[in-house]
Parts: structure tokens; C-alpha cells; sequence
């Protein structure tokens, strides 16, 4: 009776605490909502079982389908082998499950992808919708690359997976700021300052002086795009210049190394080094 006395004591307890951190921690609360919300557990298309849906999104679904195999093949191609496992693709009607499927618990972000899911926000099959395609490329590059690393793996810097991402979607959730624009900005002295923060806030993003946004802009996905666009720039700069470094780095990332030596023993140099030879080329091709 004791003992069964402090194992209750002991479960109530344990579960005062989990209640203690989820009210304390509202990323994991979210990252426990979204273990079951998993868009894995929604109906699949039958045209193609990877996509799954929310049924008020069944053409939105057979939208993203048709953009699925050119997506994994220019990923495939992107990142130099293929995905470790077959991707799973989530399309939401209701903002309300988008938030809850995401893990980040948040219905504004365009796409979103985790443990091996690549998921849209119901703006994808609206307003947003000719971003579909390249949005779901984007977080494809994401699946594809976390999908090789071992699980606890440190995460490489936010300006590496999303300048990757970007690149090797053709622009994918970058596309109102060209490759010209963020040229630009870098030769005015606009560039984004290489740092390993998480740039969840958009708004804290470092730029060595703050990019111009001009009228009607909406300076968050301003700031967002033209920093995502930048870092993918640098990305293609250096897989042209060296693709055999470039491929070197992105094995030993999806083995699980760290990110900064990796890119020493690859690059030569640190990014922030390898970024001013960069900027460097561009005055060159002004
Ligand atoms: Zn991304």
C-alpha cells in the first residue's frame, strides 16, 4: 500500500511538472501538440500517397502533388544525393490545425517543415498560391537535409539551411527580392552580418545597417526575404567557386558535424571570411 501510495504521490508529481513546463514553455507545448497533430494522420491523396490533407484543401493537395516530383528531383539535384526517406507533404484548409500540426504553434509562416514533414499554410492555397510550388521546394530542402542528420545533431546557423533552402528552390520563400536586388544591397553596405542566432524574430536579423524597405513594404518579410536572399547568393557563390567543397561540407552536415569547423576545413576560412571575398566580387562586377 506504501509503495503504491508513493508511486501515485510520486506520477502526480511528475505530471504537476510537465503541466509546471508547458505553461512555462510555450515551444514545447507546441512541439507536444504538434506529436499529435501529425499531418502524417490525415487522409492521403490517392494520386500520390505522400501528400496529406485537410479535405477542405483536396485541390490545393492535388496542386501541391503536381509539384511534388519536379520538387524532389531539383532538391535531389540541389543537395547532390536523395532524400533519405520519401518525404511527407501536409496541406491545411483551417489555420487553427496548421498551427497545431507545425510545432511552432504559429499559422502566420508560409511553410513550415519537421520530422520529415513539409507542411503549408492555408495562405498557400489562397492568396499565396502562386508561391505554392517554390514554397514547397523550400521546405523540402529542409526535409531533405535534417532527414540525413543524426537526431541531437547542433543545428547549423539559420542563414546556412535557409540560404540552402532558398537556393536550391530557385528562390522559394524569397521570391519578392531577386538575386540582383540582394547584390545591390550587399555593394550599398546592407549586408546580413553571418552570426549563428536562431532569426526567428525577423526583425532581429543582423544587417550592418538596416536594409531599405521603401513604400508599401512590409519591412518583417522585407527583412525575412532580403536576408534569405543574400545568404543563398553566398551559398551558390561558394558552391560555384569550389562545388567539390561545397559537396565535402554538405556530406559532413548530414553526418552530423559541427557546422563551424566543417566549413573551415571545406572553405578555409570562416564564413564571415569567405563572405568578404564575396562581397568583394560583387563591387568587382558592378
Ligand atoms: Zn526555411
Amino acid at each position: 500500500m506504501r509503495l503504491a501510495g508513493s508511486a501515485t504521490l510520486l506520477a502526480s508529481a511528475l505530471a504537476a511538472a510537465v503541466l509546471v513546463a508547458l505553461a512555462v514553455k510555450p515551444e514545447l507545448r507546441a512541439a507536444l501538440l504538434a506529436q499529435f497533430n501529425d499531418p502524417a494522420s490525415l487522409p492521403s491523396l490517392p494520386e500520390d500517397p505522400r501528400v496529406h490533407y485537410e479535405p477542405a484543401a483536396r485541390a490545393c493537395a492535388a496542386a501541391a502533388a503536381a509539384a511534388l516530383p519536379g520538387a524532389v528531383a531539383k532538391i535531389e539535384a540541389e543537395h547532390g544525393r536523395p532524400f533519405a526517406r520519401p518525404p511527407i507533404v501536409g496541406v491545411f484548409a483551417d489555420f487553427a490545425t496548421y498551427a497545431r500540426a507545425n510545432g511552432l504553434g504559429d499559422d502566420n509562416v508560409a511553410g513550415v517543415s519537421r520530422a520529415g514533414r513539409a507542411m503549408l499554410s492555408p495562405v498557400m492555397c489562397r492568396e499565396e498560391y502562386w508561391r505554392l510550388a517554390s514554397v514547397l521546394a523550400h521546405e523540402l530542402s529542409h526535409v531533405h537535409f535534417f532527414g540525413w542528420r543524426p537526431r541531437g545533431a547542433a543545428r547549423p546557423p539559420l542563414w546556412f539551411t535557409e540560404g540552402l533552402a532558398v537556393l536550391a528552390s530557385d528562390g522559394g520563400a524569397a521570391e519578392t527580392v531577386s538575386d540582383a536586388d540582394a547584390a545591390k544591397a550587399i555593394r550599398d553596405g546592407y549586408s546580413i552580418l553571418l552570426d549563428d542566432s536562431a532569426w526567428m524574430n525577423f526583425l532581429s536579423i543582423p544587417f550592418a545597417a538596416e536594409p531599405p524597405c521603401g513604400e508599401g513594404c512590409v519591412r518583417q518579410s522585407f527583412r525575412q526575404r532580403m536576408a534569405y536572399r543574400q545568404a543563398s547568393l553566398f551559398i551558390g557563390w561558394l558552391r560555384a567557386r569550389d562545388p567539390a567543397a561545397f559537396s565535402r561540407l554538405m556530406r559532413a552536415l548530414e553526418g552530423g558535424a559541427a557546422f563551424g569547423p566543417s566549413f573551415e576545413a571545406a572553405f578555409d576560412g570562416s564564413p564571415r571570411q569567405r563572405w568578404a571575398d564575396f562581397a568583394k566580387s560583387l563591387q568587382a562586377s558592378r
